[in-house]
């Protein structure tokens, strides 16, 4: 095994001044080298980017106290790409993307940019990570990150020994309270979230119509085996994602319908 200590890339979605990213750079200093390169502003919820129409800047900063940073006007998974791309050096080794104030699960993963920056990683060949918190609804005041950033250091050196496949993320929910709290570590599927969005149509002060997606915070199906399950039942979920979305035990039934491209095949 290469003796040299990995080269930590750690992004996130909320923005470099965001506490959870802070949390996650310090808690993997005793792992290797961290360099952090995080968005300017916030990307939650804006799933996988790829910034191709305008130039990318970058500028160093500070997180917390003299903790240095690299920010970007670029998306989570830009802040990946450049990094991967010969931005920083040494070359990154991993990428670590978090610590998400609140849980990614089920189609979550889809939208996030915690994920999505995990996702990049995946792309270019490099194990990746992403990090949330499953902090309680309506949580008043600082969140304390502090167990999710631990168990996110401790599985990462796990995970680097034993090498992450290729093509091959993981996606970590850590329930919210103290460390001696968490039940376990459950290596998951995705869940099933049941978002409640609604359509809110209001008008602007010039009487033209405008539209918000609104509706309540979704819930999620606690099946066992599932990020929900673990969740609900106090363990910390890791579950492996992949980006080949193929349904595979569909392509034979998909091949069955017998599709054709010429007339006969329409009116068949
Ligand atoms: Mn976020």
């Amino acid at each position: 095994m290469d003796p040299r200590p990995p080269h930590i890339l750690v992004t996130n979605d909320d923005g470099v001044a965001a506490p959870g990213l802070l949390a996650l750079a310090r808690a993997l200093l005793p792992v290797g080298p961290v360099t952090v390169l995080a968005p300017d502003r916030n990307w939650s919820a804006s799933g996988h980017v790829k910034t191709m129409h305008r130039p990318l800047r970058v500028w160093p900063t500070e997180i917390g106290a003299d903790f240095p940073a690299l920010t970007t006007d670029g998306a989570p998974s830009d802040c990946v790409a450049l990094a991967i791309l010969g931005l920083v050096e040494p070359a990154v080794d991993v990428v670590v993307s978090g610590i998400n104030p609140h849980a990614n699960l089920g189609h979550d993963v889809t939208y996030s940019g915690t994920v999505t920056a995990a996702m990049e990683a995946a792309i270019a060949g490099l194990p990746g990570m992403a990090v949330s918190l499953d902090s309680p609804e309506g949580h008043d005041g600082p969140l304390d990150y502090s167990a999710a950033a631990t168990v996110a250091a401790r599985l990462i050196r796990q995970i680097l020994a034993h090498g992450l496949p290729r093509g091959i993320l993981l996606n970590l929910n850590v329930p919210y309270g103290p460390l001696e709290s968490l039940r376990g570590l459950a290596v998951t599927r995705q869940g099933l979230r049941l978002y409640r969005d609604a359509l809110v149509r209001r008008q602007d002060p010039r009487g033209r119509p405008y539209y918000w997606i609104g509706g309540d915070v979704p819930s999620g199906v606690a099946d066992p085996g599932t990020d929900f399950g673990a969740l609900a039942s106090g363990y910390v979920s890791l579950t492996p994602l992949q980006l080949d979305l193929t349904a595979h035990d569909r392509l034979a039934e998909v091949e069955s319908w017998g599709l054709r491209l010429d007339e006969a095949g329409s009116t068949a």
